[in-house]
């Protein structure tokens, strides 16, 4: 089955079309899991063997390297950490371009620079390659239940190609516009959910203050107009001290240097997204870089003089 005869009919089975995954960490194996328990016949490529060999153990198929992941794919994921990662993984000579079947189609899921995948995608067309960027957003426990938001840049046909893939990855799929429109739009997702952090550790900090229920006070805050995901889904871990990731501070200091890159280029001020990336950033220089990015709680105790609550 061809990608051109998976566009033609909406009715193909999965079990027909390979799959190659590279980077199978905290989303890209969970990713990987669900596109096995839907039927697809999945590769996957990851540094070092053990993330590989889960993948193997929920059906899926190893590969040794990320030639051989691709050649005979129809489709190839990619979820890896950062720009320069997806960049060596594609254009490599040994990566996914130089490998990938004629019309093959090319979903780089990783959060990178929107001008990065501009030019990977231009870089994909000289080469005949079908190419969209599909960022996602929901996490860790996203990427397991199968509920990510996928916001999803790159001709329509392209996408509609796609689509098949990314519906059994996520809930919410969004076509948002060109080639590099789904970083933009992740960008701004990633400067929401930093800030809403923040303010959510802020008020946990302000709360233990005063000695007030925090537990309580989530209950009634998540109901009214303060309610958001981050309460949902982070203020037990931040009220636990709990902090495995997750989503790594790393990887979120990242992409706040994306997005203030971004603004900055376009003239648009966001002075609240600054001061979170420079929150993130002193975090991370603190040594918490592989802590789950709720632990900005850590970061608001130590500026108000408070020591942890166990
Ligand atoms: P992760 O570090 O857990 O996974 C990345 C994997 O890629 C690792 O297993 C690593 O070994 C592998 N890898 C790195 N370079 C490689 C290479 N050259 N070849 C093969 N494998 C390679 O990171 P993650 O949390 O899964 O995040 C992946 C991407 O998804 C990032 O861009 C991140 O910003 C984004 N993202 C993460 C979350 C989250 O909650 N964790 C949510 C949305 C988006």
């Amino acid at each position: 089955m061809t990608i051109e005869e998976q566009d033609r009919s909406t009715q193909v089975a999965a079990s027909t079309v390979t799959v190659a995954v590279i980077g199978l960490g905290i989303m890209g194996g969970p990713m990987a899991a669900n596109l096995v328990k839907a039927g697809y016949d999945v590769i996957g490529y990851n540094r070092g063997r053990v993330r590989v060999d889960a993948l193997v153990a929920r059906g899926g198929r190893a590969a040794r390297d990320v030639a051989s992941a691709v050649a005979g794919a129809d489709v190839v994921l990619t979820m890896l950490p950062d720009s320069p990662d997806v960049e060596d993984v594609v254009l490599g000579r040994d990566g996914v371009f130089a490998h990938i079947r004629p019309r093959g189609l090319w979903i780089d899921t990783s959060t990178i620079r929107p001008d990065v995948a501009v030019r990977l995608a231009a870089a994909a067309g000289e080469r005949a390659v079908r190419a969209v960027d599909a960022p996602v957003s929901g996490g860790e426990a996203g990427a397991i239940d199968a509920s990510l938001s996928i916001m999803v840049g790159g001709a329509e046909a392209d996408v509609e190609a796609a689509r098949p893939v990314l519906d059994t990855v996520g809930s919410t799929v969004v076509h948002v516009g060109p080639a590099g429109s789904g970083q933009t739009v992740k960008a701004a997702n990633q400067l929401i959910v930093a800030g809403t952090i923040e303010l959510v550790a802020e008020a946990l900090v302000f709360l233990d203050a005063h000695g007030v229920d925090a537990e309580a006070a989530v209950r009634v805050l998540a109901g009214g107009l303060a309610g958001n995901r981050i309460l949902d889904r982070k203020a037990a871990g931040m009220i636990a001290g709990e902090y495995t990731p997750g989503f790594r501070v790393d990887l979120h200091h990242k992409d706040l240097g994306i997005v203030t890159a971004a603004a900055r280029e376009a003239g648009v001020a966001i002075p609240l997204g600054a001061a979170v990336a420079q929150l993130m950033g002193a975090l991370r220089a603190r040594g918490h870089g592989s802590l789950d990015h709720s632990a900005l709680r850590l970061l608001v105790e130590e500026l108000s003089g408070r020591t942890r609550r166990t």
